[in-house]
């Protein structure tokens, strides 16, 4: 992977290459960390991190739902982070903060284990690089929202996306779509879900999913646009009788989808109106030409 040249650690900027960690570092084991995934975008007029304090503000929703004592403010972890992205010299590129259960303590209780924090930056481009997607229901369930908290950013969650992107490897699926318990649609791996159908825009409420941060500036600019966006139980049907469908995500941006399980979604093939009208504002915002979203940015 691209790398820079220091990561910040439990409040030190230290070289890249020395930020370890023990073997028994506590999450390393059970998954009990928790994370946030960020990008930081080349404006004209300089670097800027996109909704950094709503990121930071939900890694700490995450953190206090394992009782994580964090021994930094939201605004030290804010402030950290700008001068991470100062120190690397990174412009364009994507930000990975982490607080876990370091080394000290097993068990599967961590009360007693220190709780660390880490701040990594590197460039990063494109998620899904393709003009379109197509996309598989996975065989396997999103997460039950009576197995854990499902709107926290939780790493041992990751365990679901990462068997959902297995099962594609070696087949033409840029990408998995996964169901809820009750074979609702619930969101991407890493993204979360929208069509949209005869003008107007529906996406899975919250419940079993993550609350994307893109997905609320999503529903932000469709209503600049005067394109309403319904909150909706979807089923794999309503994916097929629909015009257009994209993902959302920090990483993955808006990525178009151009078929569900090889089942076409619209009639061209190509990308839909108002999908691409959605991707095209988000890049507006996100690289600071859309002076209304101004207070999204961080300047570095
Ligand atoms: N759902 C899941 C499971 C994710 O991992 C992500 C990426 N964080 C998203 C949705 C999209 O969230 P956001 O727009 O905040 O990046």
């Amino acid at each position: 992977m691209e790398t820079t040249k220091y990561i910040w650690l439990n409040g030190e900027f230290i070289a890249w290459d020395e930020a370890k960690i023990h073997v028994l570092t506590h999450s390393l084991h059970y998954g009990g960390a928790v994370f946030e995934g960020i990008r930081v975008y080349e404006t004209a007029k300089g670097a800027a991190v996109f909704r950094l304090r709503d990121h930071t503000k939900r890694l700490f929703y995450s953190a206090a739902v394992f009782k994580m004592k964090v021994p930094f403010s939201e605004e030290e972890i804010n402030s950290a982070t700008l001068e991470l992205l100062r120190r690397t010299g990174l412009k364009q590129g994507y930000i990975r903060p982490i607080i876990y259960f370091g080394y000290g303590k097993m068990g599967l209780n961590p009360k007693g284990a220190p709780v660390d924090v880490a701040i990594a930056c590197w460039p990063w481009g494109a998620y899904l690089p393709h003009e379109m997607v197509d996309i598989k229901v996975s065989k396997y369930m999103r997460i039950h929202p009576r197995s854990t908290v499902c709107d926290a950013k939780i790493s041992g969650h990751y365990v679901n996306s990462i068997l959902a992107v297995q099962q594609l490897e070696g087949s033409h699926y840029h990408e998995a779509l996964l169901l809820d318990f009750d074979g609702n649609i619930a969101e991407g791996p890493g993204e979360n879900f929208f069509i949209v159908s005869k003008g107007h825009i529906y996406t899975p409420p919250l419940g079993t999913i993550l609350a994307g941060i893109t997905r609320d500036t999503v529903i932000k600019i469709a209503s600049n646009l005067g394109v309403c966006v319904t909150e909706k139980i979807l089923r794999p049907e309503d994916v097929w009788s629909a015009d257009e469908a994209f993902f959302t995500g920090t990483a993955a941006e808006v990525t178009l989808i151009r078929s569900l399980d090889d089942r076409q979604i619209g009639n061209s093939g190509k990308p839909g109106e108002i999908s691409q009208q959605i991707k095209d504002a988000y890049l507006d915002v996100v690289y600071g030409r859309d002076s209304r979203f101004e207070t999204y940015l961080s300047r570095v």
